[in-house]
């Protein structure tokens, strides 16, 4: 026998509020997850749609008193559907419940009023009005007759503030109303994020003639019976925005609807201002500011059919059009594309499954594409399309890359270099401006040395080892611990230990070092206040600062055109992060720092500080050269088997007694081993995961590693039983997660 959870309402505060129902013996091979199906409701029996969430072979109550389903519709028929599909989808792929997938998809649709606007408007023709204004004033009702002339002057007037200008009370009103003069209407007027209708419309720009070859084989892969996704991978500057926009205008010419994700960070007034500037009120933005009635009401239009072009980050995706045509995955290989909240899906795989279902088309770019998009790009699985040169031929900055370890041999022991410190002065002769960052992501208090360059690593897994409150050096993947040295195993060197300095002092030693410059800071400290992120990155950008410093959000996506050094103060900051995917990010990052340097006329200069300057990803951001990067990170996946040479699938737990969690985990990895030992899965764990402890919260982490994909699949699912019919798990909040 098998047992269906079912909804019948599919508002968001009902989501949790499930029914069980039998299953036919006929439909047990059929019934799904996400499917519509047909039951009887309530107690009149009434038949009604519902949706299945979940999927039992044990009842929740006493059989003889549960009624049987009727049926299967057949589905995905509306957008609701699709979209409760794909709900299920990622319930599958990603490991979550049924309700956290709906939740993510469906928009919420909880007690937000729509906010309302009423309005007066003239119910007769201007002759008759005349005659009624004279009359009325005739009459002495002065009030009335101001309100026929001032509608005969505008036709429709705001009611609050005809009543407020006017001097108009109800009462004025409503015998007008009565009679039947004019009428009282209520428009509903949505919340909006941005007011895009005093932006000027603009002409979308000529292509130059590679941009259009690259247009031209994107259109080619459309027009194949299955068109593949496309990959545009295009060096910074090159123009990838300017073919996005024509692919839109393609689509929305077509009469079809077009969902555009961008970067959280790069979502700027002034990438708004852009589109609004090129589709006027066909666009709408979504960002994580918006309350969640903003957000509502903007999902409302899209459904509505009032909109065509939906921009926002990873959310954005779940934009309940019914024609979609298109979907655009800006720097397809920035990491906040992927949730950190269950399900941990990944926008990428996402966008993939809902373009396929809905037959929708996928273009995704970047200058630094993900070496999974890259790899499948290469299989053909997606079809790629280059762009290898700036746009007017702009040359890419020259870059610099500083031995950090020859300025402490020269006695050097300041953050700035002698290279940087004269770069600096230079622009600040020349009145130009520069740019330094601090790459402190995923820093976890590795330990290096100065004199050698060299980080402590995990001899089993290749990663940087991470200092603890306690003094011992842990691998965040396997567990492997070790004590804390006091010199260099590699030199010798006493200078070992973790990299300390952070923008605001970085801030202080610029700030000392150049006393005349003007010097705006930003980090997290600085953009903490509503509005002052985009408040420091326009003043910057009006030239009222020579340097801007702060950490890697200063060099995502913005265009300064005077801006004509870049500097990255400490690379290895990011290359020794206990993350297998460190050198990825750190060839991003440098990639599209430098990147950002001489985006006008003006020919731009980079530098790049390091302790690992023969690194590859450092040599290869500093030639901007993606292919030799690709090539030898590959190799080191490989060698290792991590993603995209193998699949990883992670299980985290957390919970608050840390004897139980222990024991949970320990349970947990025997029972992985065991039911997949035919598989040759390889185990990795348990070991704390990299923030070992929050808010008193203890967390695990076990890691599977295996080339086939189903297999993790597979594990995962037997796994989720497990923990669902073992009552040892209550306690401990289990979360899987892909990589
Ligand atoms: P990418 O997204 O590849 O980094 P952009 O699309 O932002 O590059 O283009 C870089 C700069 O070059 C922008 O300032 C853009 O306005 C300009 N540009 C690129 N292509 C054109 C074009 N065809 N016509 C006019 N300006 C262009
Ligand atoms: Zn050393
Ligand atoms: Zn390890």
């Amino acid at each position: 026998m098998i047992y269906a959870d079912i909804i019948v309402d599919i508002s968001h505060e009902k989501l949790d509020r499930s029914f069980q129902y039998r299953v036919p013996k006929e439909l047990e091979a059929e019934i799904q997850l996400g499917m519509v199906v047909t039951i009887p409701f309530g107690n009149g029996n009434h038949e009604r749609k519902g949706y299945v969430t979940g999927l039992s072979d044990k009842p929740a109550f006493d059989i003889s008193k549960m009624k049987e389903l009727h049926g299967i519709c057949s589905s995905e028929e509306t957008t609701e559907e699709r979209l409760i599909a794909l709900a299920a989808w990622m319930k599958n792929r990603y490991g979550s419940t049924m309700v956290q997938a709906l939740k993510t998809v469906l928009p919420v649709r909880e007690k937000v009023k729509a906010k309302e606007k009423r309005y007066i408007v003239l119910n007769m023709d201007a002759a008759a009005a005349e005659q009624l204004a004279a009359e009325l004033e005739s009459g002495r009702c002065k009030a009335r007759a101001r309100l026929v002339r001032a509608l005969l002057k505008e036709k429709k007037l705001d009611y609050t503030k005809a009543s407020r200008e006017l001097g108009m009370t109800a009462s004025v009103i409503r015998p007008l109303v009565d009679q039947g003069a004019v009428l009282v209407t209520q428009d509903e007027v949505y919340r909006m994020p941005v007011d895009g209708s005093d932006i000027p419309r603009e002409q979308l720009s000529m292509l130059t003639e590679t941009q259009e070859a690259a247009l031209l084989q994107i259109q080619e892969e459309w027009k194949q019976e299955t068109p593949r996704p496309v990959l545009i991978h295009g060096v910074t500057g090159s123009g990838k925005t300017q073919i996005y926009m024509k692919l839109i205008q393609q689509t929305v010419n077509e009469g079809k609807q077009v969902i555009v994700l961008i970067p959280e960070i790069a979502l700027t007034y002034q990438t708004v201002r852009r589109f609004y500037g090129w589709f006027g009120d066909k666009v709408s933005v979504l960002n994580s500011r918006l309350s969640q009635g903003e957000r509502y009401d903007q999902f409302k239009r899209a459904k509505r059919g009032e909109i065509q072009i939906m921009v926002g980050p990873r959310s954005a995706l779940f934009t309940p059009f019914s024609r979609l045509g298109l979907i655009i995955i800006d720097e397809e290989h920035e990491q906040t594309y992927k949730s950190e909240n269950s399900p941990r899906y990944h926008a990428r795989e996402t966008a993939e499954y809902r373009a396929q279902m809905e037959n929708a088309r996928l273009v995704m770019g970047s200058a630094t594409p993900s070496l999974e998009a890259y790899t499948k790009a290469k299989d053909g699985e997606y079809r790629l399309v280059k762009l290898e040169a700036r746009y007017e031929d702009r040359p890419l900055p020259e870059v610099t890359v500083v031995d950090l370890r020859e300025e402490l041999k020269n006695g050097n022991r300041s953050i700035l270099s002698r290279s940087l410190k004269t770069a600096v002065e230079r622009r600040l002769e020349r009145g130009e401006q520069s740019v330094l960052f601090l790459n402190r992501r995923g820093y976890a208090g590795f330990v290096s040395c100065r004199s050698c360059g060299e980080a402590l690593k995990c001899p089993h897994c290749d990663v940087a080892l991470t200092e603890h409150n306690n003094g011992k050096l842990v691998c965040h993947y396997c567990g492997y611990e070790q004590p804390r040295v006091e010199k260099c195993p590699m030199c010798g060197s006493p200078y070992i230990g973790g990299f300390k300095a952070g923008t605001q002092q970085i801030e202080q030693v610029l700030r000392k070092t150049f006393p005349k410059a003007r010097v705006l800071r930003m980090d997290y400290d600085t953009t903490r206040t509503k509005g002052s992120y985009e408040k420091i990155l326009s003043s910057f950008a009006e030239h009222k600062a020579d340097i801007l410093v702060g950490t890697q959000m200063i060099v995502k996506g913005h265009d300064f055109p005077d801006v004509t050094l870049v500097g990255a103060i400490a690379a290895d900051l990011s290359l020794n992060a206990a993350d297998y995917r460190c050198a990825e990010r750190t060839f991003q990052l440098l990639t599209q720092a430098v990147g950002r340097s001489g985006r006008g006329r003006k020919a731009g200069e980079a530098i790049i500080q390091s302790y690992h300057p023969d690194h590859y990803s450092i040599q290869a951001a500093a030639k901007q050269d993606y292919e030799a990067f690709y090539q030898e990170e590959m190799a080191y996946r490989m060698l290792m088997d991590y993603p995209p040479a193998a699949h990883m699938l992670s299980v985290l737990a957390s919970g608050e007694d840390e004897k139980l969690l222990e024991q949970g985990m320990d349970y947990l990895a025997k029972f992985v081993e065991r039911i997949s030992g035919k598989y040759r899965v390889h185990v990795i764990g348990p070991a704390y995961a990299s923030v070992g402890k929050v808010n008193d919260i203890y967390r695990k982490v076990l890691y599977l590693k295996h080339k086939d994909e189903r297999v993790l699949q597979d594990i995962k699912n037997k796994t989720e039983k497990y923990i669902e019919v073992n009552s040892g798990f209550r306690k401990l909040y289990i979360q899987f997660d892909y990589t």
